[in-house]
């Protein structure tokens, strides 16, 4: 089972220990994204000394390969990956309506075809919780409705119902020491996602997740939903922002009360050559760090920016080479890390205001454009 603890708070924003079967996790945290049970090009001990301390893997992959079955037969996620330590399963109902083709979901379930092999499968809420009590995971997810963005107010609302009649099966169907979190949705309707948040509380779960945002609506309509949807949580229980990965984006809902995070960003855009890095973006492709014998972030602890000249690195992006992605992975994933810590330890003295006003004015000094705005 999970303990959770707030230690701080300042304003909204809360400092705490979360006690899970596979370690403890201090949040605010931000989870790498292990989507095949691997995060990409790091190995465990890579991704432990960045500092995280659970990760993300993804229940619809695999569920397709290799198979719940066969992952439970080896003992469970943790022991399958060389992850010794917390993993969030999410659900699959992303995955289902982004990449499965000929979805189709009724109150039942959502049915979709393999974007693998092509094959029908059904996932119900009682499935998809039974897989990941097969994965033996640290913290289960309900399945439910992300409809993809924009959202019009009566697919929102179909989505918004479905989910909580889904939650309440998973809840049904859990064995005690599960760790099911439901998932606020509603899309971008006040009034449907402040509804939805009152439905799953009454389920009494350990924890909460707010899914259906970072979608492509404009931050500022994503902080106005997690404003309104954290202070309906129960303050005793983790709060989880699915897919928000802007550093910024992190920043401010943290201020708004939320405790988890997870994305793809950083290891994503470290395999194609995007670092994030105290003042802001570097793409390392770019001829201006060709002959840049600086580190690729000087005030990063990492092993990359610690051995590595931005030129060195650019080399290996311009040739191809696997090394440069993966220490690019590495960096991406440290500075996240101490993103983190940066913002837990300016919870703990109370300056969270003024460190991220700081944060943010360095970010914004120098970036590469980087075309990924729409890219969320
Ligand atoms: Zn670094």
């Amino acid at each position: 089972m999970l303990t959770f603890t707030v230690e701080k708070t300042d304003s909204a924003a809360r400092q705490g220990t979360l006690v899970l079967p596979h370690g403890t996790v201090h949040t605010p945290c931000f989870m790498p994204v292990g989507t095949q049970g691997s995060v990409k090009t790091l190995t465990p001990a890579e991704v432990v000394e960045t500092g995280a301390e659970i990760i993300v893997c993804n229940t619809y992959h695999l569920y397709l390969r290799p198979g719940h079955k066969r992952i439970q037969a080896a003992g469970g996620l943790s022991k399958f990956t060389g992850w010794n330590r917390p993993i969030l399963t999410d659900s699959g109902g992303f995955q289902v309506y982004s990449l499965a083709a000929l979805t189709r979901v009724t109150d039942e379930g959502a049915e979709f075809q393999s974007h693998v092999d092509g094959s029908r499968h059904l996932f119900t809420p009682e499935l998809v919780v039974e897989i990941q009590e097969a994965l033996s995971s640290d913290i289960a997810m309900c399945l439910d409705e992300c409809p993809p963005y924009p959202v019009s107010r009566p697919a929102a609302e179909t989505a918004a119902a479905r989910t909580s009649l889904w939650a309440e099966r998973c809840s049904r169907v859990r064995e005690p020491e599960t760790n099911l979190f439901g998932i606020v949705q509603g899309a971008t309707y006040a009034d449907l996602r402040e509804s939805s948040a009152k439905s799953l509380v009454s389920l009494d779960l350990p924890g909460y997740a707010i899914g259906g945002l970072c979608l492509g609506e404009a931050s500022d309509v994503t902080y106005d939903m997690v404003g309104r949807v954290a202070p309906l949580l129960p303050i005793d229980r983790p709060r989880y922002l699915m897919g928000a990965g802007y550093p910024e984006d992190i920043v401010a809902a943290v201020r708004l009360g939320v405790d988890m995070f997870d994305c793809v960003l950083p290891t994503r855009n470290g395999r194609t050559g995007t670092a994030f890095v105290s003042s802001g973006r570097v793409v390392i492709r770019n001829s201006r760090y060709a002959d840049d014998l600086g580190a690729l972030d000087p005030t990063c602890d990492c092993y990359t920016c610690r051995n590595f000249t931005r030129a060195y690195l650019r080399h290996l992006f311009v040739v191809g080479e696997a090394l440069g992605p993966r220490l690019l992975t590495l960096h991406n994933v440290r500075f996240y890390q101490r993103l983190m810590q940066g913002i837990r330890a300016a919870i703990e003295q109370g300056v969270l205001e003024s460190w991220s006003r700081d944060f943010l004015d360095r970010c914004r000094s120098s970036s590469d454009p980087t075309g990924e705005a729409n890219d969320r």
